[in-house]
């Protein structure tokens, strides 16, 4: 059994917990918090360890009535591998520590690419990363623009890629954050950092995105438009995508031309959290123009496209499965998931 240490409980390191938990390759030898919350009680009541980042603040948890089983030194030396799921730029000042109680590690999309040296999408390198010490797993919006341009250009070939990133605000939880009555041009110039970002995956795709943010908490919505060498037909299209393990296809015939449908579809499905592991492509929008461009909408869940890749990140790294291909397997029947 691989033992993994999931660095940082919140959004994103809770589901992870979740997803190694079932694999039967794995286990979760423990999990951090840095204060008391809802989501510590949770991590006690599931049976995960619970380490803190400062063990001064042992008696306000144990006050709290929820257990620690010691500082993050402590999981650290428990482990064969360690997910750091803190906040974007903090997952780097615990680079030392990871190397100093030699574990492997993956960071997350909001840290930098050189954190690692290498930033993941199963479906595009698994390879480079197979018995890799660092890994980053790219952030959602990256996860999912890497799996449809890696799945069309391995088909068709992509001469270049233009796509705009209708991001959401804030996380469902989030209190904090998100425009409230606006969008917000993230950034004003061009390109976002998103093209950029898909360049550390894809090195050779020629790619220029823009952003923008609205008041919406559940998935970001991606409007995509890509030059292709080959000719391809639209059910072409749609039968490569339907082939991929991790993109999903909106069928036009269920009438769903929203974000808030596809988490009620989610929800009906008995998807934890109403998590979409997979990247939602609405049949519908599937369209060729005049010059053999590829034009798509696709929704990405932000909370759940990640946490299937740090899974499967996990076992290259471990060398626990030779190809993405049987990782991808695995992970999905584990999670009793097939994309909808
Ligand atoms: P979050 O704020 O929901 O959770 C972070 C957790 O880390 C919290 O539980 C916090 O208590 C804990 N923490 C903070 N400092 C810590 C420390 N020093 N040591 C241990 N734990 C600490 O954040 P998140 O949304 O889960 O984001 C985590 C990472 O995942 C970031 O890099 C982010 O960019 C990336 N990411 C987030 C999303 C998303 O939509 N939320 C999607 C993809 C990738």
């Amino acid at each position: 059994m691989i033992k993994v240490a999931i660095n940082g409980y919140g959004t994103i390191g809770k589901r992870v917990a979740d997803a190694v938990a079932a694999q039967p390759d794995m286990e979760v030898v423990g999990v951090s918090k840095t204060r008391p919350s809802g989501e510590a009680y949770i991590a006690n009541e599931r049976g995960y360890p619970l380490y803190i980042a400062d063990i001064e603040k042992k008696p306000e948890f144990e006050r709290a009535g929820i257990a620690v089983a010691g500082d993050v030194e402590e999981m650290l030396k428990k482990c064969d591998i360690v997910v750091d799921a803190t906040p974007g730029g903090v997952g780097k000042a615990n680079k030392a520590i990871y190397e100093l109680y030699n574990v492997k590690a993956i960071w997350q999309g909001g840290e930098k690419h050189e954190v690692a040296g290498i930033s993941f999408n199963s479906s595009c390198n698994y390879k480079d990363a197979y018995g890799a010490d660092h890994v980053r797993v790219v952030s959602c919006n990256t996860t999912g623009l890497c799996r449809i341009i890696h799945l069309a250009d391995e088909a068709y070939g992509v001469k270049s890629v233009f796509a705009t990133m209708v991001r959401r605000g804030s996380d469902p939880g989030g209190i904090k954050k998100g425009p409230v009555d606006a969008i917000v041009l993230n950034p004003v110039t061009i390109p976002s950092h998103h093209g950029p970002d898909v360049n550390t995956v894809l090195p050779s795709v020629d790619i220029v995105t823009t952003a923008m943010i609205v008041p919406t908490t559940f998935m970001h919505m991606h409007v995509i438009r890509m030059e292709l060498a080959q000719e391809a037909s639209r059910e072409g299209v749609l039968d490569l995508i339907r082939s991929h393990p991790r993109i999903g296809i909106v069928k036009g015939a269920s009438g769903i031309t929203s974000t808030a449908e596809l988490r009620e579809l989610a929800s009906d499905m008995g998807r934890p959290r109403s998590d979409l592991w997979e990247s939602c492509v609405y049949e519908d929008s599937v369209s060729i123009g005049a010059n053999n461009e590829l034009y798509l909408f696709q929704a990405i869940h932000q909370e759940a496209d990640v946490v299937v890749e740090n899974v499967d990140a996990i076992r290259a790294m471990m060398k626990a499965a030779d190809s993405a291909e049987e990782s991808v397997r695995m992970t999905n029947e584990a999670l009793g998931f097939s994309a909808i």
